[in-house]
């Protein structure tokens, strides 16, 4: 008896991770074919220059839009599509369209004269040997000028391949492209990459904003030297997942240029950031 019931939840445990297998595979079959159906579309989070009181620039934020699902975030598509490799044609795909959109807006409205655009690159993208080409196609096909474009990488992009990644973002740099750390303070937080690498800006991760407005976290003493060290190093500083009042302030307290959050402007459909544009 106690044998089969053994056996029976052994059976169990293998058919959830079959489902599951399954399902993943269902994910990545529809995510193929979304990407020739164009059921993937971007939307746009503005990036608030606090002193200047306009918006600086806009990161560009990937959605699918499933025929049954409805609007899907990435968090529930992009590691299926960095595990299965689909994140190279579809990082092109951002890039492209994002430039394309940029170079739209440059076009139609006058407050985007000098609206920059960021593109998220995964790991698996910028270790690809035609990384740099593709980055360069887009913004030459949109005709626009690679000052324009920030491409986030995250941390953790960093510590992969040294050699090879030091190598690909020299040769972005030459290009002429930003380079930005995201999520900054949730890898390894080794300040010295700012020394190693070309970086621009630094985007501050929100885990590390949402207790900067109270005294007991420890948040505000961490953004403070972030803020500090960055500025030493004439590197720009974007705190990410503003929400409130209080964490504006205090972030204004600081001196910091730039904010990017819900308070100020959640990730918009590209009609919706045109009319914030035109104000
Ligand atoms: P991320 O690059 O760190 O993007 C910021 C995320 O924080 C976005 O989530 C944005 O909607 C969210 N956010 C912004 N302000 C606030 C706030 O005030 N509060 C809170 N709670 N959240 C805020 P989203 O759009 O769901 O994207 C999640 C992640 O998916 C991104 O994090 C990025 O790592 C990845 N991602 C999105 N688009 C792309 C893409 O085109 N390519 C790649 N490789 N990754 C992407
Ligand atoms: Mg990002
Ligand atoms: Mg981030
Ligand atoms: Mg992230």
């Amino acid at each position: 008896r106690a044998k089969e019931a053994g056996r029976g939840r052994y059976e169990v445990f293998d058919e959830g991770m079959r489902a599951r297998a399954v399902a993943r595979l269902q994910v990545e079959n529809e995510l193929r074919r979304a990407l020739d159906r164009e059921e993937l579309q971007l939307f746009f989070q503005p990036i608030h220059d606090l002193q200047a009181g306009r918006i600086a620039s806009c990161e560009a934020l990937v959605r699918w839009n499933h025929p049954e699902r409805g609007l899907v975030g990435p968090d529930q598509f992009i590691p299926i599509a960095e595990e299965s490799g689909l994140i190279v044609p579809l990082g092109a795909w951002v890039l492209q369209r994002a430039c394309r959109q940029l170079a739209r807006w440059r076009r139609s409205v006058e407050a985007a004269d000098s609206l920059r655009i960021t593109v998220n690159l995964s790991a698996r993208q910028v270790t690809q040997p035609d990384i740099v080409d593709t980055v360069a196609e887009a913004i030459e096909e949109a005709g626009l000028d690679p000052q324009d474009i920030g491409l986030e990488i995250t941390e953790h992009v960093l510590i992969e391949d040294a050699q090879t990644t030091a190598d690909t973002l020299r040769r972005l740099q030459r290009l002429g492209v930003r380079l930005v750390i995201d999520d900054f303070g949730t890898g390894y937080s080794s300040l010295s990459y700012l020394k190693r690498y070309p970086i621009e800006v630094l985007k501050i991760d929100r885990s590390f904003i949402d207790g900067i407005a109270d005294d007991e976290s420890g948040d505000l003493a961490i953004v403070t030297a972030i803020v500090r060290m960055a500025s030493a190093l004439g590197v720009d500083v974007i705190p990410e997942g503003v929400e409130t009042e209080a964490q504006l302030q205090a972030l204004r307290d600081l001196g910091c240029q730039y904010a990017q959050g819900f308070l100020l402007d959640r990730p918009l459909p590209p009609e919706e950031l045109e009319a914030r544009l035109r104000g």
